[in-house]
């Protein structure tokens, strides 16, 4: 690490207890007087922040009275609120510095953070304040936050458990970062187009980014390619070298990351990749200026884009450089903290814990070994031991496309030195797997280099290998790991390094900051908003369950929230939906293994049955649906592709068909996003949570969508099974086989035999009929399930889900029934709070503790 350059600029951050006191003696007295006169300052009344808007209209950005538009006014209440959490966020840091507190490194590729100013506002209790500020200045609160772009580093459920995460990790008090990466562009933003989805690149940095501080300062160099040799040491020993062939600068962009009810500020630093100002000379002199220029800017595109694939794998050079970029960078800055501190290598894991966000930062396991046997000359047994004592995994995914292979002469290529540490690190472990076993199959299923040809690297065998925990997302989850990808594992090390955590949301943002009205009047009957801290203080609703004025109030918020969902959805796509009947929502990625088009298809079959009941008897029949669906497939992502066009080929004839009315509309949601997910979760009457059992690893929305008092028709899967053992089996419809079925039914499908019940057969038939346009488009998702094994059980789950969405009708007719299962659901969401997944992996996992002011 020698020949990297030394920063001398420093961050507080950065500071030793020892190092602070020293600067405290040399500090002038007059200095210290103006800082304390000066320093520090934040607004606290409506007064001040409208001074501090005003200023930053004028100042920063070089604005007047009479050209303030609502983007000036987001941009100047934002930078207000930023300086008020960047002076929190100084002391936390210095708090934590001076305390040698431990922190954990949540190291994750996505962070699907939303929106950041309403967050802010609410977790600092400002947004009264700022609201009557702006009023006076000729602005809604409102617009100004909805002027904001979504920061959509993320494509699902995995990145929005790291944006819930760092929100209770400052709530709670924990010292905590988030590592990731800061793309230029986000998830992209879908566009449908004569009911296809085409993909538009997400601008989300085209103004100035208020909620980043640009650390200029801190620019960490990250090696590729290159070559390793071997070079003698002065006490005569011999170590290896990595020399890099291309180098990169990574500069960190830190976003504070405020809790609730508390001044804890947390960081979240990304980086983005710059070259480094080496510019090649040589190429230059030698007339290829355009080619050395060129090299420059392909440093930039490793933190140009993130990748559009959610649950699915591909082995893509670049995505490798993202992961190596951003792994390499994290542990050179997580290191270099620690090296300051002057405390022996031994003690790193006391200081220090690291989490896996899936298998994409592996690589952390090779580079942090590389530092401390190469760069700081440990022992490789020393080394392997800190290392394994740091880290540990998560694991959001048993699905075999989704689990990452990198082919070996790929990395061996990008990271020669890498490449022989793991081969050691396999080495190592098969020796002591085969000496305990004596098991030839068994060595070459847990290898870490699958025998292919080509050759993979199994990253989750990596994961697992170089980490003391390896948790599951659900209870099911973690059961299964145990007894399918990490069976080998479980024998080899014992059931104790496996463990589960079962996934969580913040209540700040999917109850306070998405439903008000909710948070209104659970406050009112509660006294006050402590549960959004201590969410099992909702146990306490069950209480005001037989108050009719209470469910009343309850049935009001629904109605409201469902009201402001039509408008939404009148705004994306011209249709008009009617608030008060039944609204069935399905949003998160579209996946075949999520099961959309088992929902479609259900709606195909309900407007069959609509259309066969004579015209005076429908009403009488058939109890009026709303059914919502919204989702990005990825790019390339055929299959999910149809699925888009299916469901709005069938809103089309549907919603058109004015023999239908209000009995059945079928609405699409273009560009679902975090933003949209606050106005959808809140109006669900029923939300569908389908994937074929055994595939969820836990889902999240289920839990938004349940905390705001809709209730479910889903799966045998993922957190469903934790939520009804929470809520109650009344409470919720469950339906299909069960995940221990799942694999006999495969095999009988692959044998030849899948039958289709005859309502499926009618579903087909008539898509295959035209009557949703060209059905040449539609074939594949048919043949499918008819011809090509049913991999998600479509057909063995049909008849189940449509008797249940029966029993949903039946239910919710009796409305004052209904809202009770609504009220008891809310009472018993307490678990699902992301501030107890924290408090989990904390005790269990990091051993890591909260740190307040108070000595
Ligand atoms: C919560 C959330 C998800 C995850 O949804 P699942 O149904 O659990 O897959 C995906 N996208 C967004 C925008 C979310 O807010």
């Amino acid at each position: 690490m020698s020949d990297r350059p030394k920063l001398h600029r420093r961050t507080l951050t950065g500071f030793t207890p020892t190092e602070i006191k020293s600067i405290d003696t040399a500090i002038p007295a007059k200095c210290r007087e103006l800082w304390n006169k000066f320093g520090t300052q934040e607004f606290a009344t409506k007064e001040e922040f409208q001074k501090s808007f005003i200023n930053h209209v004028e100042k920063t950005l070089a604005r007047s009275l009479y050209n303030c538009d609502v983007l000036a006014a987001y941009q100047a209440t934002s930078d207000s609120i930023r300086d008020k959490l960047v002076v929190h966020w100084n002391k936390t840091q210095q708090l934590h510095t001076a305390k040698e507190a431990k922190r954990i490194y949540y190291l994750s590729l996505e962070f699907l953070m939303g929106r950041a100013l309403d967050n802010a506002l609410i977790n600092l209790n400002i947004k009264d304040l700022t609201s009557k500020g702006v009023d006076e200045l000729g602005f809604k609160l409102e617009d100004i936050i909805g002027v904001e772009p979504d920061a959509g580093l993320g494509n699902g459920g995995l990145g929005r458990l790291a944006a819930c995460f760092v929100d209770s990790l400052s709530t709670g008090n924990y010292p905590g970062w988030g590592y990731g990466l800061r793309y230029q562009y986000g998830i992209f933003a879908q566009k449908i187009v004569d009911g296809y989805q085409v993909e538009v690149p997400d601008y989300w940095l085209n103004f100035s980014n208020p909620w980043e501080i640009p650390r200029f300062e801190i620019q960490i160099p990250v090696d590729f390619y290159g070559y390793v040799s071997t070079v003698k040491t002065p006490s005569g020993g011999f170590v290896k070298q990595w020399n890099g062939g291309q180098r990169v600068l990574a500069v960190a962009y830190d976003n504070p990351i405020p809790g609730w009810d508390t001044s804890n500020v947390n960081n979240l630093r990304l980086w983005s990749a710059k070259p480094t100002t080496e510019f090649d000379f040589s190429k230059f002199n030698s007339g290829d200026y355009q080619n050395s220029v060129a090299d420059q800017q392909n440093a930039e595109s490793i933190t140009s884009v993130l990748y559009p694939n959610d649950n699915f794998y591909k082995g893509k050079e670049l995505r490798l450089k993202q992961q190596y970029f951003w792994v390499s960078a994290s542990l050179y800055d997580i290191v270099r903290r620690f090296i300051k501190s002057k405390r022996p290598w031994a003690e790193f894991p006391e200081k220090v814990a690291i989490q896996l966000n899936d298998t994409h930062p592996t690589l952390a396991i090779v580079e942090l070994q590389r530092i401390l046997i190469d760069l700081q000359n440990l022992s490789w047994e020393e080394a392997w031991d800190i290392v394994t004592k740091t880290i540990a995994y998560s694991n959001h995914t048993v699905m075999s496309e989704a689990l990452e292979k990198w082919p070996l002469e790929l990395f061996n290529n990008l990271l020669p030195r890498h490449l022989e540490i793991v081969y050691e690190i396999n080495q190592r472990f098969l020796n002591y797997v085969g000496e305990k076993f004596k098991d030839e199959d068994l060595l070459s299923r847990v290898s870490i280099i699958e025998e292919s040809s080509p050759k993979n690297i199994r990253m989750a065998h990596l994961a697992v290998i170089g980490s003391h925990k390896v948790n599951g997302v659900a209870e099911l989850h973690s059961e299964l790991i145990k007894t399918t990808i990490f069976k080998d594992f479980v024998t080899i090390y014992g059931s104790e390094k496996f463990t589960n955590v079962t996934n969580g949301i913040t209540p700040r943002r999917w109850l306070r900051q998405a439903n008000p009205k909710l948070t209104e009047l659970i406050a009112s009957k509660l006294g006050g908003y402590t549960f959004l801290k201590d969410l099992n203080e909702l146990k306490q609703l069950e209480k005001f369950v037989d108050d009719a004025e209470f469910r009343h109030q309850w049935d009001e918020v629904k109605l409201h929230n469902k009201k402001r969902l039509a408008v939404l959805i009148k705004d994306l796509t011209g249709f008009s939906v009617n608030p008060n009947v039944l609204f069935d929502i399905q949003v998160k990625r579209i996946h075949e293994y999520k099961r959309q088009q088992l929902n479609i298809f259900g709606v195909i079959w309900r407007y069959l049955q609509i259309l066969a009941t004579p015209e005076e008897e429908r009403a009488a029949k058939w109890l009026p649906r709303v059914v919502i669906i919204g989702g990005k497939a990825a790019p390339g992502y055929y299959a999910a592709k149809n699925i888009i066009k299916l469901v709005n080929s069938v809103s089309q004839v549907v919603n058109n068909d004015k023999s239908v009315g209000d009995l059945l509309k079928v609405i699409f949601i273009p560009d679902y996003n975090v933003s949209k997910a606050e106005i959808i979760c809140p109006a669900s009457d029923l939300s569908e949570h389908i994937s074929t059992a055994g595939t969820e690893a836990s889902g999240t929305s289920n839990m938004k969508f349940v905390l705001n008092g809709g209730l479910i028709i889903g799966t045998v899967d993922g957190a469903n099974v934790e939520i009804t053992r929470e809520i109650g089996e009344d409470n919720i419809f469950l339906f299909g086989n069960l995940s221990e079925e799942v694999e006999d039914i495969r095999h009988e499908h692959n044998k030849g035999t899948t039958h289709i019940p005859s309502q499926l057969e009618l579903v087909f038939n008539e898509i295959l009929s035209g009557t949703f346009g060209d059905p040449i488009v539609f074939q594949g998702l048919i043949d499918n399930v008819k011809y090509h094994g049913d991999h998600y059980l479509v057909s063995d789950d049909f008849e189940s889900y449509l008797e249940t969405q029966d029993l949903v009708d039946q239910e919710y007719k009796n409305k004052e029934e209904w809202i009770k299962k609504s009220i008891i659901s809310v009472a018993n969401m307490g678990f699902f709070s992301s501030d107890r997944c924290i408090d989990e992996y904390a005790e269990n996992i990091w051993n890591i503790e909260p740190v307040t002011d108070q000595v």
